[in-house]
């Protein structure tokens, strides 16, 4: 019997494990195959939802769904924190046991590591996970004006344009509360300029300026000043803050790094266009837990999975694997409280946003809905 095991219960595993069921059916029927996906947790999160939630337009019950819910039948899920992987064994070392495979999928994602910015804890909040998300939204229905400064404190991390995206919603949620003359709001990021593609930058910092926005480049923190309430930068500047809204740094999960399979950030190192883990010819790996130069994305994992996915069962029938990853990623910029724009690039295509329309907004809204028939790999 031929094992695959996929690491990880995000988007990037379980779409993997659900475009690969289909296509390699009778064989798991006939116990020739199994597939078991291991995660930490017995559910996921749709993390996009977190834009919504911290302004109380979301609701937690909305963001989560059971892993058995989401997962084909045919998949056996295993709920245990991997601790190793063992390649050169083929075996993954969990709390509670061990699994031996034939293929390894990494989806392991990755995590913001707030600690690493000393004071950040204390003196800050963020929205990219459930717990830093909730305790946002409480900070902001108690926010009564002043100074937000929303600061990118590190890159990579997950969805580039949510900083962006949150400080216009911010500028309208401020404006419905009747508290925008009242707030000073400052976007920083760590480059020189206020986004990694300039035909991003080329629409949305024009419409900073319209709407007051400010923004500070090369601005990278290195402390948090929590009781005097000042970001302090490498660069040797200080802004002080009312909120502080960061996106702390990010980093690969533990069980890359104690593996020895990550580099300095954690990131497993990955062939651009097969997907096969550098160096082994029976791991895959896929989503946020690669060191790719894409986007970390659900879109991005998402299309990945399929590539995955037709490459495993091509292994498995004993035919020459052959897709390629493109570098595709499709994101949404949400550029108001009812107004959005999209992107789309991959390697070769470098991104064209259009003009923000309610249109687009309300498309988004409806994919936070039919999200859950994407991740059982029905859309
Ligand atoms: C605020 C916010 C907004 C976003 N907006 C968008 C958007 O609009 N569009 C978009 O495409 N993307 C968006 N994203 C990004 C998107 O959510 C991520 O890119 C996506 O979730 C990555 O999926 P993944 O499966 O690779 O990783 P994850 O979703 O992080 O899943 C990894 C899984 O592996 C598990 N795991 C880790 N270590 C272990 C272990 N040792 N043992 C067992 N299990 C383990 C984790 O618990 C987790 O369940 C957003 C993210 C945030 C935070």
């Amino acid at each position: 019997m031929k094992r695959v095991v996929i690491l990880g219960g995000g988007v990037a595993g379980t779409l993997t494990a659900n475009y690969l069921v289909p296509k390699i059916k009778e064989r798991i029927k006939n116990e020739e195959v199994q597939i078991t996906l291991i995660s930490d947790r017995n559910f996921q999160i749709y993390e996009p939802g977190f834009l919504y939630l911290i302004f109380n337009r979301l609701g937690e019950g909305e963001l989560k769904r059971n892993l058995g819910e989401l997962l084909d039948p045919a998949v056996q899920l295993v709920i245990d924190r991997a601790t190793k992987i063992d390649a050169d064994n083929s075996r993954v070392v969990t709390e509670n046991g061990s699994y031996d495979y034939d293929y390894l999928v990494i989806a392991t994602g990755s995590r913001v590591v707030p600690e690493e910015i000393p004071g950040l804890k204390e003196g800050g909040h963020w929205f990219y996970n459930l717990e830093g998300a909730t305790r946002l939204r409480e900070a902001l229905a108690k926010f009564n004006g002043g100074k937000i400064v929303v600061s990118v404190m590190g890159i990579p991390h997950k969805c580039p344009v949510a900083p962006m995206e949150v400080t216009f919603i911010l500028h309208d949620f401020l404006r419905r509360r009747n508290l925008r003359d009242k707030t000073e709001l400052l976007y920083t990021y760590p480059i020189n300029k206020i986004f990694t593609m300039d035909p991003v930058v080329e629409l949305v910092q024009p419409m900073f300026d319209e709407r007051g926005i400010q923004y500070k480049t090369f601005f990278n923190p290195i402390e948090v000043d929590a009781k005097n309430r000042k970001v302090i930068t490498l660069e040797g500047e200080e802004e002080s803050y009312d909120l502080l809204i960061a996106i702390p740094p990010h980093r690969g999960a533990q069980v890359i790094i104690d593996s020895g399979l990550g580099d300095k950030g954690g990131w497993v190192p990955t062939d651009k266009y097969t997907l096969r883990v550098d160096g082994y010819d029976n791991m895959y790996a896929l989503g946020d837990a690669t060191n790719l130069p894409v986007s970390k994305a659900g879109s991005v994992a998402h299309f990945q999975a399929e590539v995955v996915a037709e490459n495993l069962a091509a292994e498995i029938e004993g035919i020459e694997p052959t897709a390629m990853f493109n570098g595709k990623a499709f994101c949404f910029i949400e550029t108001g409280w009812e107004e959005a724009t999209y992107i789309w690039f991959d390697y070769f295509t470098p991104p064209r946003p259009v003009l923000p329309s309610k249109f687009v907004h309300f498309v988004k809204m409806a994919y936070n809905k039919a999200y859950w028939l994407t991740a059982r790999g029905l859309l």
